[in-house]
């Protein structure tokens, strides 16, 4: 699987799923939750709210509606306190999760933003770390399948800075 790392909005993308940095109730939030339910329309708020929610971690997959993107996958990240509550391993689930869902709706290419690092506050070098030994993980246990290509979507230049410097050190290939 192949890595790329670009900077821009994620509600502009023309890859099959987007995912969402979410909140439990999957109802919308601020951030790129908010940014995603305006660019989507109505229509993907009333799916979600057939949901009936999503646990920290585990990730739900709904319509792109009027976003480019033909589907969403919705993750609830976890809140930062400091890192002495499951933190790392909520995070870690939540890329897993994402990968496992493209993966069952055929996904060719999934766009991720750095869940967890605006509002809920996760320090964003640690979080992609996290992020890129996730997706590793994931590929070298899924060798033949799809999707064949991420993308770490960053909204400013200190997380794009970031994913540069984790791009170099371990290359494209996961
Ligand atoms: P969380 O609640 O998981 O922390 P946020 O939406 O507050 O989620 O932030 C997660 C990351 O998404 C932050 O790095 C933020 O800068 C980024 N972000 C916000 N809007 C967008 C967008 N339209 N496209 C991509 N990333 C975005």
């Amino acid at each position: 699987m192949k890595v790329k790392v670009i900077k821009g909005d994620i509600t502009k993308l023309d890859c099959d799923a987007i995912v969402n940095a979410a909140n439990t109730s999957l109802l919308g939030g601020g951030g790129v939750d908010g940014a995603i339910h305006r660019a989507a329309g109505r229509e993907l708020l009333e799916e979600c709210r057939t949901l009936n929610g999503c646990a920290t971690g585990e990730a739900k997959i709904t319509k792109g509606y009027r976003l480019p993107a033909r589907y969403v996958i919705h993750t609830p990240g976890p809140i930062w306190r400091g890192g002495g509550y499951r933190e790392a391993e909520l995070l870690a689930n939540s890329y897993k999760n994402c990968m496992d869902l493209a993966a069952r709706h055929s996904c060719r290419s999934v766009a991720f933003p750095s869940i967890s690092t605006g509002v809920y506050g996760y320090p964003a070098e640690q979080a992609a770390q996290i992020a890129w030994t996730a997706l590793r993980k994931w590929a070298q246990a899924h060798r033949e399948e799809t999707p064949e290509e991420v993308l770490f979507v960053c909204f400013n230049d200190f997380v794009l800075e970031i994913y540069q410097k984790l791009l170099r050190q371990y290359g494209e290939q996961l």
